[in-house]
């Protein structure tokens, strides 16, 4: 294949892959051996490394890596009132999906300085010249930890409360410079069930929300574990009433399966397909991504397509994750124009 220069944009997911020092770090910052100093200085730290790694390979359209955020949600229930922590249900062995904490609401749920998703935004524009993406979990991924009680009798009715707290924020991003916003709802494949209710609720968190949007939705990636029933044929063709720019989809896992999926979108909306594992240890070469875009491109036009890994890569070694962007990168320019 000749190479020539990339005219299909690549991007991340979101998530970045902490530095061996960061795990010490936060050992430390649990242990309340860190003072306030400390612990912004090493997240700033943290974001400065996403930024560089990304840059570095050549990423297009950056996220801050998600490095404030304690496991992709965790960060967040700690900004929240009117929850109660209940033990975890297994404590034993390796750490899944089983074996976080939970919490169940004593009085209504409100976050007095929203998610923290606009501070996180202003300095990641602070530091970089590169197109930003920002990522924010949706209503229904954000109360997978809470058990649904005496104050929101369903899930639902909890999504529904988010869905405010989310809009508000989204909004607030959009007045300090954020154009390109991502909602990650891995829990649309993960709570199977009522699609149609889940995109209104995404409607309204999108709502009146200035920029331009994505929905991620994924099958889990906890301890590089899926969680999901792995298919998106289903959502189909009803996925396409959600207000979305841009549906943010993994396929290298699967060996691209369901990628004909593409002509099921609606024309004018945009593909960004995960064609980097990042559950696997396998380093791709550019001439596999180069192959996997072609396969993905019999199914939709260039102009329409971003290039991304599945998901987020919290979950792997950083210098994995270095190669895995250089592999992104390098495979894309390996595409004809
Ligand atoms: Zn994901």
């Amino acid at each position: 294949m000749k190479k020539i220069r990339s005219i299909i944009p690549t991007t991340v997911v979101g998530s970045h892959a902490n530095p061996s020092w960061m795990w010490s770090a936060i050992n430390e910052i649990n242990s309340g051996n860190y003072g306030i100093t400390d612990i912004k200085e090493t997240y700033d730290d943290a974001v400065d490394i996403a930024i560089l790694d990304q840059t570095r390979a050549g990423i297009d359209i950056i996220t801050d890596g998600e490095m404030r955020r304690n496991n992709f949600i965790q960060s967040f229930y700690k900004k929240m009132t009117g929850l109660e922590i209940r033990e975890p249900l297994r404590k034993t062995g390796l750490k899944s999906y089983d074996s976080h904490i939970r919490y169940i609401c004593k009085e209504k749920i409100t976050l007095p300085n929203g998610l923290g998703i606009t501070e996180e935004f202003l300095y990641t524009k602070k530091n970089t010249h590169k197109p930003i993406k920002v990522t924010c979990p949706g209503p229904l991924t954000l109360t997978i930890h809470i058990r649904p009680d005496q104050i929101y009798k369903k899930r639902l009715d909890l999504a529904w409360e988010f869905s405010k707290i989310i809009n508000s924020e989204l909004k607030e991003l959009v007045k300090n410079g954020a154009d390109f916003i991502q909602i990650d709802e891995p829990s649309f494949a993960i709570v199977p069930g009522e699609l149609d209710e889940w995109i209104k609720l995404f409607n309204e968190t999108v709502k009146d929300v200035h920029a331009k949007i994505a929905l991620h939705i994924c099958f889990g990636n906890l301890s590089s574990r899926p969680r999901g029933n792995r298919t998106y044929k289903w959502m189909f063709p009803n996925l396409n009433n959600a207000n979305t720019n841009q549906l943010v989809l993994e396929f290298a896992n699967r060996e691209l399966k369901e990628v004909e999926i593409w002509q099921e979108l609606s024309p004018e909306t945009e593909l960004s397909a995960g064609v980097i594992d990042v559950k696997s240890f396998y380093i791709e070469t550019p001439e596999n991504v180069a192959n996997k875009i072609e396969e993905i491109l019999k199914f939709g036009p260039p102009e329409k397509l971003l290039l991304n890994p599945d998901c987020g890569f919290s979950q792997l070694p950083r210098w994995i994750t270095k190669l895995k962007l250089e592999a992104l990168v390098k495979g894309s320019q390996l595409i004809k124009g």
